[in-house]
């Protein structure tokens, strides 16, 4: 069996509790979303890449010598390679991350080999406009916010794995509407699981984010940085 990668590297990882730990990072593409703001449309909107079986993902990841893998995607639960990828990375001692948007759920999950599960989940800001001009057939307006969020499946993601963080992009004030109401409707979470990331590929500019600190501040959430971007800037591999 294989799977299609859109992109394989070594890097720091720029996001969340983990921020600044060497990582090895695997992109499965693929998703069932199309955020209008997507910063990997070549596993999204318009999935791309080269095929791999699970041994040759596990030896790549072995060669690196890095202890900490991380899976992502597009969405790397739509996959059903994914048991048996985190399984063989876990054999070979690795921490692992998996990066999803928290909207897919199987009973297999459960025994998943996942360390840290990063869910982020899409607010009303992701979804692309009827008339986008990446989707002719106009299909992904109502595609996207049917899918975006289940409570149902972040609750069980939630219960499942002990390790989590709950990662909201957000693009303004009002987004945080929309969160206090996610998180009313889910139980087992404290706040120190759910940040605060800046929509953008750029550095967020002086002051810009101050309504975001004072949201963490005022609800004891964290900010997440993308210490790639400042890094790196807005670049594939990275
Ligand atoms: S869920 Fe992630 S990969 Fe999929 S469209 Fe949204 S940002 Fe892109």
């Amino acid at each position: 069996m294989s799977v299609l990668v859109s992109e394989i590297f070594s890097s720091i990882q720029g996001e969340g509790k983990l921020t600044g730990v060497p990582s090895w990072f695997v992109r499965l593409s693929g998703c069932n979303l199309r955020c209008t703001w997507c910063d990997t449309p070549y596993a999204s909107w318009n999935p791309e890449g080269t095929k791999y079986t699970v041994a040759d993902l596990v030896q790549i990841a072995k060669e690196t010598g890095l202890s900490h893998a991380v899976v992502t995607g597009g969405e790397p639960m739509i996959f059903k390679e994914l048991p048996e990828l985190c399984a063989e990375l876990r054999s070979i001692g690795m921490h692992i991350t998996i990066e999803t948007a928290g909207t897919v759920f199987s009973e297999n999950w459960q025994s998943l080999a996942c360390d840290l599960m990063s869910i982020s989940p899409k607010l009303a800001n992701s979804t692309p406009a009827k008339d986008d001009t990446r989707d002719p057939l106009g299909v992904w307006h109502d595609k996207h916010e049917a899918r975006r969020l289940d409570l149902g499946v972040l609750n069980r993601l939630i219960a499942s794995f002990a390790d989590r963080q709950l990662k909201f992009v957000v693009a303004g004030e009002q987004d945080l509407v929309e969160i206090r109401s996610v998180l009313d409707g889910m139980s087992g979470l404290v706040p120190s699981d759910v940040m605060l990331m800046p929509e953008g590929t750029q550095t967020p500019s002086p002051g810009s984010t101050d309504w975001i600190v004072r949201a963490c501040l005022d609800n004891g959430w964290r900010y997440c940085n993308r210490l790639h971007i400042d890094l790196f800037g807005d670049r594939r591999g990275t």
